[in-house]
């Protein structure tokens, strides 16, 4: 594989040619990083070649590796893109800047009491099971009005929606339903588009993408 900075400058003019296709200013979508699996020594050099925003999805392995990259590279914003449970919420308010797995009421009450403890108020998303997939986090879309009634009453700043669609089928159909929804629901962030599928996800209106292979190359 090519070097860090080409690999990041590549999917940066990916984004590019398609937010220009779909008639969208490159700067509304934000690229995620997502380091999962990989050690510092492979996050450095994408820091140095000039990316500021990663994502997780282990709070443990987050904890692990970012307090220290944090400290070397002030400026960093860490994403959670993986699922939360209720009994890490301290931990993962302490250290991430979003949460972006906000999938059911008992977690809306334990991340705002988490965030009321912190005295720190983290924007989530609201992760959608969009595929009605049995074994897929999200809330199911049935659910969504009543769980996003519930954190705007536990006043966590919810600020859009997120979807992993189910593997091996076009993915379209499914960002397009979340864009409707999140339409819906006067929210303006759509995270969604992965390594394979993220020039879809911006053409179909994603304000965040997360790519991990395709920045960091295969997870072992
Ligand atoms: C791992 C992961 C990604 C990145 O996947 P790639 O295919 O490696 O780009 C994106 N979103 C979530 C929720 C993930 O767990």
């Amino acid at each position: 594989m090519t070097d860090p900075a080409t690999r990041l400058a590549d999917i940066r003019n990916r984004i590019a040619h398609a937010a220009q296709i779909a008639r969208r200013d490159t700067s509304e979508v934000t690229l995620i990083a997502v380091s999962k699996t990989h050690p510092a020594e492979t996050i450095v050099p994408l820091i140095q070649a000039g990316q500021r925003v990663f994502g997780e999805n282990r709070v443990q392995e987050a904890q692990a590796k970012w307090p220290a990259l944090r400290e070397a590279h002030p400026g960093l914003v860490l994403h959670l893109i993986g699922q939360l449970q209720s009994n890490k919420t301290d931990e993962a308010v302490a250290l991430f800047d979003c949460i972006h797995s906000l999938d059911r009421s008992s977690l809306v009450a334990a991340l705002a009491r988490a965030m009321d403890r912190a005295g720190r108020q983290l924007p989530c998303f609201v992760q959608v099971n969009i595929g009605a997939e049995e074994q897929k986090g999200g809330c199911a879309i049935a659910d969504l009005p009543t769980l996003l009634t519930e954190a705007r009453a536990a006043d966590l700043p919810v600020i859009g929606l997120m979807c992993v669609p189910p593997l091996g089928i076009e993915p379209a159909p499914f960002f397009a339903l979340l864009d409707k929804l999140a339409r819906e629901h006067g929210l303006a962030g759509r995270s969604m588009g992965m390594s394979e599928d993220f020039e879809t996800a911006v053409m179909l209106g994603a304000t965040h993408v997360r790519v991990g292979s395709a920045l960091f190359g295969e997870r072992s």
